[in-house]
Formats: C-alpha cells, sequence, structure tokens
C-alpha cells in the first residue's frame, strides 16, 4: 500500500493559458526547475510545450538537458545558473549569464567559433543574487564590446518582493531595468515578471513573464482569494487501526494524549515524504470528505489521525492529506512556510500519477 500523488496536467495547462491571456501582449514561459518544484519536469513541460509553450526555464544544466530530451529541438530552454560555454553538448540550452565574467567567457567562446551564441543576460536591479551588478553594468555600458559575438534572446531581472504588491522595491526594480534595458541591450527582449510579478499591473509587463509556482497552483496573491486552480492531490492509506483508552499517548514525545477513548488510524506517510514534521499537531487529513485531525509528532515515514469519528474508516482507506481544503498553501500556512517548499519538497516514494492535460 503507497500513498499517491495525483498531478492534475489540465489544471497546469490552464493555470498556464490563464497567465497568458493576464500578461497581454507578451508571451509566458513555464518554469520547471526542482522537477517542475516536485510536480515532474518531463510530463508538465511536455504537457506545457502541447498548450503552446514555447520557453521553459530550468535552475541546473543537467535539469535542462532531461527537459530537451523530453521535448526535443524547438523551444527556447535557458539555464538560469548558467552554465560554461559548451557545456551543454549540443543540446542546444540557453545561459542565463550572471555575471560579467560569465558573459566575456560566452562571448570569447563564440567569437572563437565564428557563430553567435544565444544566452539571456541577467540584470540585478535589487535581488543582490545573480546577475550583472551595478558596477558590471556601468563596465558593459563603457565597453559593449564585450558582448560581441552573443545573440542576446532576452534581458532579464528577477523581482524580490512581487509577492508583496505594496512594496516600494518592486517599482523601484521595474524603473532600474528599464534604463538598464535601454542603455545596455537596446532592442532587446525584456522578460521581467515571475508568477506575483504578473499581478502587479500593466508595468510590470515584458515580451516574457517566467511563472513557476502559479503554473502549480501556488497563491501568487497570497492574502487575496487564489486565482489559479489546484494542480496537487496527496492521499496515503491507513495501514493499521487502534482502540486507544482515555489518557493513552501516541507517537514519539508521547507528544497526543487521547483525551476519550478514540480510534487511530496510522497512515503511510512521513517528513521523508515531505509531509512537514512541523505540521504535528496542526493539519487535518480527509477521509471520505470528512475532515480528520492528525494528532501527535509527524515521524519519519508514518503520521497518526484520530478517526473516532469515522467509523468506515479500515486498513487501505486513503486519507488525503493534499487537496482541496488542505492545500500546498494551507499545509504551508500551518507548518510556517511556502507553498513552493511544500510542493518542491514532495517526495520520492509517492506513487505519481498524471491526469491528462
Ligand atoms: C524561480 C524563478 C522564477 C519563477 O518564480 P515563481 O515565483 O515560482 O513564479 C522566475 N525567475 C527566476 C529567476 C527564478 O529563479
Amino acid at each position: 500500500m503507497q500513498a499517491v500523488l495525483t498531478v492534475d496536467l489540465g489544471a497546469i495547462t490552464a493555470n498556464w493559458r490563464a497567465l497568458c491571456d493576464r500578461h497581454q501582449g507578451g508571451a509566458v514561459a513555464g518554469v520547471v526547475k526542482a522537477d517542475a518544484y516536485g510536480l515532474g519536469a518531463v510530463p508538465v513541460a511536455r504537457a506545457l510545450r502541447e498548450a503552446g509553450c514555447q520557453h521553459f526555464f530550468v535552475a541546473h544544466l543537467a535539469e535542462g538537458v532531461a527537459v530537451r530530451e523530453a521535448l526535443g529541438p524547438g523551444p527556447m530552454i535557458a539555464v538560469l545558473n548558467g552554465f560554461a560555454p559548451g557545456a551543454d553538448e549540443g543540446a542546444g540550452l540557453v545561459p542565463v549569464l550572471n555575471s560579467l565574467p560569465g558573459l566575456s567567457a560566452h562571448a570569447a567562446a563564440a567569437r572563437r567559433a565564428g557563430r553567435p551564441a544565444p544566452a539571456i543576460l541577467h540584470l540585478d536591479t535589487g535581488m543582490s543574487r545573480l546577475g550583472l551588478d551595478a558596477r558590471e553594468q556601468a563596465a558593459l555600458a563603457e565597453d559593449p564590446g564585450l558582448r560581441e559575438g552573443l545573440d542576446l534572446r532576452f534581458v532579464m531581472t528577477h523581482l524580490a518582493c512581487a509577492d508583496e504588491p505594496d512594496h516600494a522595491l518592486n517599482a523601484a526594480q521595474a524603473a532600474r531595468f528599464a534604463a538598464a534595458c535601454a542603455r545596455l541591450a537596446p532592442g532587446v527582449p525584456r522578460s521581467l515578471a515571475n508568477s506575483s510579478g504578473l499581478f502587479l499591473g500593466a508595468g510590470f509587463a515584458s515580451d516574457l513573464a517566467r511563472p513557476g509556482a502559479a503554473l502549480y497552483g501556488i497563491n501568487p496573491t497570497p492574502g487575496r482569494p487564489n486565482p489559479m486552480r489546484q494542480a496537487v492531490r496527496l492521499a496515503a492509506p491507513v495501514l493499521q487501526l487502534r482502540e486507544v483508552p482515555a489518557g493513552a499517548t501516541v507517537g514519539y514525545g508521547a507528544a497526543w494524549t487521547a483525551p476519550r477513548p478514540a480510534r487511530v488510524a496510522t497512515v503511510a506517510a512521513g517528513y521523508a515524504d515531505g509531509y512537514l514534521r512541523a505540521l504535528s499537531g496542526r493539519a487535518t487529513g480527509c477521509v471520505a470528505g470528512r475532515p480528520v485531525p492528525l494528532v501527535g509528532r509527524v515521524s519519519m515515514d508514518l503520521i497518526t489521525f484520530d478517526v473516532t469519528d469515522i467509523p468506515d474508516c479500515a486498513p487501505g482507506t486513503m486519507v488525503e492529506l493534499i487537496g482541496p481544503g488542505r492545500t500546498p498553501d494551507d499545509l504551508a500556512a500551518l507548518a510556517g512556510t511556502i507553498g513552493y517548499e511544500i510542493l518542491t519538497a514532495l517526495g520520492a516514494r509517492y506513487r505519481r500519477a498524471y491526469l491528462p492535460a
């Protein structure tokens, strides 16, 4: 008996189309890094490609190679963390150039090869993580010959606070980006918004948006109703049921004490499967539409629910852990994290079922 993670590819492609409608005048990429936020980069990228998506972003070179193998030639696959010239070994991946030395290396290799090298120029406008910083941008402005040999497909920046619409850094980054693009890469298409950036208004439109989380159902507008469709369900089977007397304790640390004679269901999922230990004593599961409280600590492979009020719960009954009413964002709020972390933590031990797009 195994837990089942169901990924709704139809919801993901519907979310992509909804974001395309929202991003008037610009294209919308699919960010499929970290195995498409834990949901499976190959099936997700294939579904998005079928839906018409032509630009993909991954973080690592190896992720890009796998997505290229799945999609074949055609769509742009960009590697956010960059890679050394030639390291993609003919996979036709586009490096994101995150520093001046990186840019120079790719430009020099292209000049040696006598063939323009596709690349994306990343400008840091306030994230202070990757991308050419202010000093590097000034150096590039001074010597535009540095980028000779590069075929710049896009110039991009990344917003630090897009999920806080009132944060002053949003407008500041957009303004810095516009000025830097005009100075360093006039005429090169621009890429600005992530998921939440798409909801900041017209000033954040660009030639290519780069949403990830919203495709997978994470709310890009925290604190407001979620405009996206849920894409994930997780259900795990009851292994055993036991009757415990009032006063009995359950699990590590004896953290839960039965307040009355209770029936406890032991379910096959735990923190090794990405069901975070911080959910201990906080989350609920769902059995046949009825909520059941998680009791005691989440352990590595097992969790326990109080099913006293669900008489028909039996070994093999599936307990829904993620679904309507307990979305990744809901679990994140209970665990003190963000939905992104809930999704990317989803473990490797589930049977994965894909609902067709
Ligand atoms: C991860 C990432 C994205 C996607 O962000 P979401 O918030 O998931 O939409 C876009 N751009 C860059 C540079 C990223 O690292």
